[in-house]
């Protein structure tokens, strides 16, 4: 953190009083998990990364897709074409922004099995997800561990942040109830790509104060915003509820329940399900090549069905069923070239 280059490299970030040569130290000595490498998720990572943050975990289920290049920001043409994993494309691009940060892709899903395994020795989570099963899942693992969690969304013209930090202030799950909030998904509604940018930037803001120790300036409200229409609201976070069974009682109800085999993904035609515990997707790829099309890099398969759908399997044992939001058909289908 203290070589020539990296006093350039960093320069108008430690010329900002608040950071500092003394901000910069701690920020090359953080780490931080972001979860989810959507629209949200690349713009949180481009900040980290580019701010010096020492350690960049960050982890996504999902490859690029050509619908994905209109915001996800750190991915391009070759993605789509090479199938890439968001992780590993990822990591491909933000190695080149700035190879002294330490990046630790990870393909996968996160679950009540991976979940602390993937916060250990992490200091801020910031969430990019699209989903609220994934984000109560991150609240109640943060506040059972004692690791701040900033949350954000962003869907049509519309996006939101705020800080939730055991201790100190409520949690997700004091504010906003499982069930509500879930009614509109970017694959339904869409999503306006400068929205996602700001959303992100409110999170990576709060992020770098949680990593200097900038606690005074911490924001201490519910933001939420529509571009479109020029709304600005901010809603004070208040003090945590006594009876929360997060942060409160300590139940911690997303830790408790047991993983979902099938989940429509975001209502864009994909069924997630994850029963088997690996692929072998060499094996996979000999034995589907008579009954489907099938192309293969080294992070998954993928099978065109002559049904019509597309099966996609990973070496983490999961596949997603495209072509269908019915679970009910997209196990029929994984049961007939799969088996479960
Ligand atoms: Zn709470």
């Amino acid at each position: 953190m203290s070589s020539p280059q990296s006093h350039e490299r960093y320069s108008r970030q430690m010329l900002f009083a608040p950071v500092g040569a003394e901000g910069q130290r701690k920020l090359g000595a953080s780490s931080v998990l972001i979860v989810g490498m959507g629209a949200l998720g690349t713009v949180l990572a481009n900040h980290m990364v580019r701010a010096g943050v020492g350690l960049v975990r960050f982890v996504d289920r999902d490859y690029v897709e050509a619908s994905n290049l209109q915001r996800q920001m750190l991915y391009d043409e070759d993605d789509v074409r090479e199938s890439m994993p968001k992780a590993m494309a990822a990591e491909r691009k933000l190695k080149r922004i700035n190879s002294s940060v330490r990046l630790e892709p990870v393909v996968a899903d996160v679950t009540v099995e991976n979940v602390e395994r993937l916060l250990d020795g992490i200091e801020v989570v910031l969430d990019g997800t699209d989903n609220f099963q994934t984000r109560f899942l991150l609240n109640d693992a943060c506040f059972k561990l004692g690791i701040p969690f900033v949350y954000g969304g962003a869907v049509g013209s519309r996006g939101m942040s705020a800080v939730f930090v055991p201790g100190a202030t409520p949690c997700l799950r004091c504010l906003i109830q499982p069930g509500e909030g879930t009614a509109e998904t970017c694959d339904r509604i869409g999503v306006l790509s400068p929205v996602v940018d700001i959303s992100a930037s409110y999170q990576a803001v709060e992020a770098l104060k949680l990593l200097v120790g900038a606690v005074a300036v911490r924001r201490p409200t519910l933001i939420s915003f529509d571009v479109w229409n020029n709304h600005h609201f901010e809603m004070k976070t208040g003090e945590p509820k006594p009876d929360c069974p997060t942060c409160g009682t300590r139940e911690f109800p997303s830790l408790q329940q047991g993983a979902v085999d099938a989940a429509s993904l975001c209502g864009r035609e994909t069924v997630q399900l994850h029963v088997a515990s690996s692929f072998d997707l060499t094996a996979w790829e000999e034995r589907l090549s008579g009954l489907a099309r099938v192309e293969r890099n080294p992070f998954l398969l993928k099978a065109y069905l002559p049904e019509g759908e597309r099966i996609v399997m990973f070496p983490d044992g999961r596949a997603l069923v495209q072509g269908t939001e019915d679970p009910v058909r997209a196990k029929t289908l994984y049961a007939r070239y799969i088996g479960m």
